[in-house]
């Protein structure tokens, strides 16, 4: 079935005491046993298995044509629970500008727990292939990249990969399920951050992880760590996640309609330096972008303003529609000076704004970009 399709359907079912048709919510953290210690329902302990929580990663499989998948409680607690699942003395090659705090755990604690990370330029295959080690067993990839949106082949990172005997997990928080499937390309996982575009209206935290083979070792490691190691979402995020997904296909792709718009607009900007956006014909990583993504871009477009965080913080400063706020993927359209909450060794440049782009009107979105230019 067609994703507008899955994202109303999979994994609803009518409840059967009233029949009701929305989904309730399962609150109950045990469930009844039988008289020999059985489980009469199929569910014991809300860590282990919950009714909504079911309901969604059902959806999220069917949503990004996996096999399973297990929610979490952030897109954080999912990326551990997968390097968790590796063992001391493996190796992970990561791209040079992973999400910052994947990076600030590869390089601390996970260190000191004896994995070994190698970071590379992702764009470039070749870097990718040179920094193979006999023992890496996985390639962890984010395209786009946050918030640089380098474009990252997919298929060529998994041919890579699959050779060195590797699995490769990507992070397609930026893309969703509905622009882009990481598991039609070659990888074996893929990692959204729910908080994003699965939830949509910035009102929830959580993450999930999904797999093509629901066997698949590292999936296994994944499930462990969910239900014995605890990082689970509530019955209520569950439920509140699987009611945004209804509404994804259409969202996402709005979105990404006015994210290319206004990156569009900017480019033209004497004011700006370099519009980083995979739409446009200038982003090194377009044909790549155009290859493996379907429907558009994403809603994410960053901006470089000439000057330093100086001019770019003035300039976010006029903005009155579009919101200072960090994250992103919400219904409103955000601004987000990255530099000023990342790491002073993170790679984003000072004079870098990121704009989450919304469902407002576009010509309202146009007309507060202008007007905060010439102000
Ligand atoms: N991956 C990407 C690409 C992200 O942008 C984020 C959050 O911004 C995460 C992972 C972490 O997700 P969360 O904030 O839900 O823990």
């Amino acid at each position: 079935m067609k994703i507008e399709t899955q994202a109303v359907h999979a994994g609803r079912k009518i409840e059967s005491q009233f029949r009701a048709v929305a989904t309730p919510i399962y609150l109950s953290t045990v469930y009844e046993r039988g008289e020999d210690g059985g489980r009469l329902s199929g569910y014991l302990y809300a860590r282990d298995e919950n009714p909504n929580r079911q309901a969604l990663e059902e959806c999220l499989a069917a949503l990004e044509g996996g096999a399973a998948a297990a929610a979490f409680s952030s897109g954080q607690a999912a990326s551990m629970a997968v390097l968790q699942s590796l063992k001391p003395g493996d190796h992970v090659i990561a791209p040079q500008d992973v999400f910052y705090e994947t990076a600030l755990f590869l390089r601390g604690t996970f260190t000191i727990w004896g994995l070994e990370s190698s970071f590379v330029d992702m764009t470039d295959t070749a870097q990718i292939r040179n920094a193979v080690r006999p023992n890496t067993k996985l390639v962890w990839t984010e395209t786009p990249s946050n918030p640089l949106l380098r474009i990252t082949d997919i298929e060529a990172a998994a041919s890579i990969a699959h050779e060195a005997g590797a699995t490769v997990v990507c992070d397609s928080t930026l893309a969703s399920p509905v622009l882009q499937n990481p598991l039609a390309l070659g990888a074996e996982l893929v990692l959204h951050s729910t908080t994003k575009y699965l939830g949509g209206h910035s009102d929830l935290t959580g993450g999930a992880i999904v797999a093509r083979d629901a066997e698949h070792p590292l999936f296994a490691g994944v499930r462990k760590m969910q239900q014995n190691g605890g990082g689970v979402p509530s019955a209520f995020d569950c439920w509140l996640l699987l009611r945004s997904i209804q509404t994804l296909p259409y969202r996402v792709r709005a979105q990404a309609a006015n994210a290319l718009r206004i990156a569009e607009f900017l480019e033209k900007q004497p004011a700006v330096e370099r519009v980083r956006y995979p739409g446009l014909k200038s982003h090194p990583g377009h044909a790549i972008a155009a290859k493996q993504m379907k429907g558009g871009f994403g809603g994410l477009v960053s901006v470089q303003i000439k000057g330093g965080a100086k001019e770019a913080l003035a300039f976010a400063a006029q903005l009155k529609l579009i919101t200072r706020a960090t994250s992103l993927g919400g219904v409103h359209s955000n601004v987000d000076h990255r530099k000023s909450v990342e790491p002073p060794d993170s790679k984003t440049p000072e004079n870098l704004l990121r704009f989450s782009m919304g469902l407002e009107h576009v010509d309202d979105l146009l007309a507060d970009v202008e007007r905060a230019l010439s102000a």
